[in-house]
């Protein structure tokens, strides 16, 4: 994200939490407490390229609130990443905790780089490099990352090794989405996509349409989108086009997912092997059923919202959709599911990998699977209750129930 972008994204996400504060009852204080982290860090981390030389990269890992709990979130690896998109992304990490009624603040990392253009070695050690910088900061008690938009579990074991020989002892819940070896909970990896599925049933239902046959465009290929994908199809959904970074590719009559599945690499690339394919903004605007954003911010905006065609839009992606642009989706009659409840079924498996590291007793794929189900049901219901009874968007309803945990906290903690 250009740092404009970034600087709009975390403006307009203090914008709603102002908004879901006062409707919320709660004062300019708490508004004062909450619109920026507690704490933000920035790093420079020398790594030893392969060609010898030493090339330093800029971190960050942000903390947007503790009163409930240590705070949790991702790091990303990405050329774009800046401090205000850092923190825009802890802040929406305190909101999916909050809705999910995990025992978590949110947080966030991210390093500018192009793992896409580095090498296997070059990435632990900056993936080591990361972790001895910010080691101080985190910890199983204070701060837990996760795999964001381009690190995956690999990542997290090099994270988690570097952090346990710095400690001097094995520590598992420093980090999720490890592999399932080191720790990791059956489900981590798909969890993220598992619950955009579960959202895009209740959403579904509400709109009364059959998932048998629906029609489903996906925005990125990557984690979320791929898995998301697979899904779907399973479930008699019509996968009609697929986009990554560089284009998309359509067919009315359904994508073979599986033979995409096989064909992408691991950053999600596919459409190069594909010669016809149609732009990102064109396959934004398809005729379907299910529009699922599962790349990277603003892409929904003033300027395709009233095109977009789809009845229902699950953001899988953070940010994808900007507030003017979910202003116009929700009068032309639109269901949004937003991300901080879309997206949130990867910090809930997350928190459950990080409760099996606690207590040492690993539970099966079945009951992640059902208790996170639970969770997100709930949390739909909640919202979509809010966004009727209140007469607000599903944003801000979001918004509404991922504030109070954390603000009843700071004032029961007598910080307000
Ligand atoms: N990066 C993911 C997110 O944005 C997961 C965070 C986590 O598992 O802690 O929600």
């Amino acid at each position: 994200m250009s740092t404009n972008d970034a600087m709009d994204v975390l403006n307009s996400t203090q914008h709603t939490i102002r908004e879901a504060l006062i409707k919320m009852g709660f004062g300019e204080e708490m508004y004062e407490l909450l619109k920026e982290p507690l704490r933000v860090l920035t790093v420079r981390i020398p790594v030893r390229m392969d060609n010898g030389k030493t090339q330093m990269f800029t971190g960050y890992r942000a903390q947007h609130n503790d009163a409930v709990g240590p705070t949790k979130g991702g790091v990303r690896f990405h050329p774009d990443v800046t401090e205000d998109e850092v923190k825009a992304l802890s802040i929406w990490m305190s909101l999916k905790c909050g809705i999910a009624d995990l025992p978590y603040g949110g947080g966030k990392g991210g390093v500018i780089c192009d793992p896409r253009k580095m090498s296997f070695g070059e990435l632990e050690r900056l993936s080591r490099g990361y972790v001895r910088a910010i080691s101080q900061l985190v910890g199983p008690t204070k701060d837990i990352p996760a795999p964001d938009v381009m690190t995956n579990s690999q990542i997290m074991a090099w994270m988690f090794d570097e952090y346990s020989r710095i400690r001097e002892f094995d520590s598992p819940a420093f980090i999720t989405g490890k592999p399932i070896v080191l720790g990791g909970s059956q489900g981590r990896e798909t969890a993220t996509a598992y619950g955009v599925t579960i959202m895009i049933h209740e959403a579904l239902r509400r709109k009364n349409i059959p998932v048998e046959g629906a029609r489903v465009v996906i925005q990125g290929f990557g984690n979320a989108g791929g898995y998301l994908a697979r899904f779907m199809k399973e479930k008699g959904a019509k996968v009609i086009a697929i986009s990554d970074a560089y284009g998309a590719i359509y067919n009315e009559n359904g994508l073979d997912v599986e033979d995409l599945l096989d064909r992408r690499d691991s950053f999600g690339t596919i459409t190069k092997y594909f010669p016809q394919t149609i732009s990102n903004n064109e396959m934004l605007e398809l005729p379907c059923d299910i529009l699922v954003p599962a790349a990277i911010e603003n892409q929904i905006t003033m300027a395709n919202a009233d095109k977009i065609q789809a009845k229902i839009i699950v953001e899988a992606a953070n940010g994808p959709t900007t507030p003017e642009a979910t202003k116009i989706l929700t009068e032309r009659g639109i269901l949004l599911v937003p991300d901080v409840l879309a997206n949130s079924g990867g910090v809930i498996v997350s928190y459950f990998e990080w409760v099996q590291n606690n207590q040492g007793y690993y539970w099966s794929e079945a009951e992640v699977h059902q208790k996170l189900e639970a969770i997100l049901i709930g949390a739909f219901e909640k919202i979509y209750d809010t966004h009727l009874k209140r007469d607000v968007n599903m944003r801000l309803a979001a918004y509404m129930t991922g504030v109070r945990k954390m603000a009843e906290a700071a004032r029961l903690r007598g910080w307000i």
